[in-house]
């Protein structure tokens, strides 16, 4: 789209208000409002906004940075509410940041990932990205707080009556779809109050814009039923917690490249490398697929989540698995980040791993098609199977481990997002939680 007809479209829509959208290093989203007498200059690129009060964007040089709209990511929301019906309607353009003097803002997550789909195009190659995020509806409490109460006790692919989410998740999704989303399935997951929407594949970085907005409109939609929507990966201990496995495969030409009848498992050497690759950063990575101190309390054994470093053609305890279809559909599931995540920085650092595997030929060990958490430690060693970092903490050292990753972040991002985490670990552990209390106040 032009940003004529962009413009043509916002008039002719009525649109009042227009968000220029971006996100920080941690994937909080962040806009910018311009009412309808700034649209032509906002669809030039020329809203300027001082950086230095976003997460990770504050620089020693100066603070005042562009947003140059993405004109493919324009679209009118629908009526969230009648309230919001009558101040008139609300549109949205995702923007890349850039500085004053016309340059992309190395910061910028956005920019981070489009650096790896150049390596990729480079490379003659396209990553497309299907994820299945998943979120547990809670109920609010009487002052409107949130609690951890779910709605309903239904479990895996239960129907209403006893999915009481069954009328919201339709909701959500026709929302979604209203605004272009391609949405192959919702259902009800496992634990009670936790469900699944998962998306058609996309390339990587319409893949991460529309993982926001469907971030954004789950928990507007939740709210409007008085509901709380949240992505935290493990709000319940005991039950499953919420992952948001990511369905990868690489395109040649328009054709699937991990594809070949002839190969082993029907994959073809480059998709075998990028599985490699993945599986050789995954403890680098998983700072950043994984961000959140609660993030490793979902990567423990018993749960459908992974904990080790595998690869698998059948079985989902392994950090990789390959679905069953070839042909187009051939590709590889991720099951390791979560929804928490900042999906445009685990998006760059998934492409940027399986990339390292395709240029350095890196060949997986062989796959294990067993249950890996009914394995042995002798067992697992034997298979040589590494284990993911257990805490946030030990995740930040391996990223700055990582040399790959490393870069692939570049030196600003890297910088302030290990500063930020270990900020979080640092308030986590001087905090005495409710467990030493239980467990110790009355023995000790
Ligand atoms: N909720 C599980 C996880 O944390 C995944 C369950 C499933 O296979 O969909 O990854
Ligand atoms: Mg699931
Ligand atoms: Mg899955």
């Amino acid at each position: 789209m032009s940003p004529e007809a962009v413009l043509e479209r916002l008039h002719h829509e009525g649109v009042k208000f227009l968000r220029l959208q971006f996100c920080d290093i941690l994937g909080t989203v962040k806009n910018i409002e311009v009412a309808q007498s700034q649209f032509a200059k906002a669809l030039k690129g020329e809203v300027m906004f001082d950086g230095s009060a976003v997460q990770g964007f504050t620089r020693v040089e100066e603070s005042d940075m562009l947003l140059r709209p993405d004109l493919n990511t324009f679209l009118v929301f629908p009526q969230f509410s009648t309230l919001e019906g009558e101040r008139g309607k609300v549109a949205r353009l995702i923007c890349d940041v850039y500085l004053p003097d016309g340059t992309p803002f190395e910061g910028d997550p956005r920019r981070v990932l489009r650096r790896q789909i150049e390596r990729a195009e480079a490379m003659g190659l396209s990553l497309h990205c299907g994820p299945e995020p998943e979120f547990f509806l809670f109920e609010r409490g009487e002052r409107g707080e949130g609690t951890t109460r779910t709605n309903d006790h239904a479990g895996y692919f239960d129907l209403a009556p006893i999915d009481r989410g069954e009328r919201i998740r339709r909701e959500i999704t026709n929302k979604l779809v209203e605004m272009g989303f391609e949405i192959e399935g919702a259902h009800h997951e496992v634990a009670p109050g936790q469900h699944e929407i998962d998306f058609g594949y996309a390339p990587a970085l319409q893949t991460a814009d529309a993982i926001s907005t469907f971030k954004f409109v789950v928990k507007r939609v939740a709210l409007e039923y008085g509901l709380l929507a949240s992505f935290l990966p493990k709000p319940v201990a005991g039950v499953n917690g919420s992952g948001m496995h990511c369905h990868l495969s690489l395109f040649r030409d328009g054709k699937n490249a991990f594809d070949d009848p002839a190969g082993e498992y029907g994959l073809s050497p480059l998709a075998t490398q990028f599985v490699a690759g993945l599986l050789e950063h995954a403890p680098g990575m998983v700072a950043v697929t994984n961000p959140l101190v609660n993030s490793y309390k979902r990567l423990i054994p018993g749960y459908e989540a992974p904990v080790n470093v595998a690869w698998s053609t059948s079985n989902r305890s392994a950090l990789i698995r390959i679905p069953a279809k070839r042909g187009n559909s051939t590709r590889a599931e991720f099951r390791m980040p979560d929804p928490s995540c900042n999906p445009y920085l685990a998006l760059a650092l998934i492409l940027a791993a399986g990339l390292d595997g395709i240029q350095e030929k890196l060949e997986p060990p062989p796959a294990i098609q067993r249950n890996i958490f009914k394995m042995t430690v002798r067992e697992k060693r034997h298979h040589k199977i590494r284990e993911l970092p257990g805490n946030l903490s030990e995740a930040v050292d391996a990223l700055e481990r990582d040399e790959i990753m490393v870069a692939a972040l570049g030196e600003h991002l890297q910088d302030h997002y290990s500063a930020a985490k270990r900020q979080e670990w640092a308030e986590y552990s001087a905090t005495v939680h409710a467990w030493e209390l239980e467990r110790y106040l009355d023995l000790i």
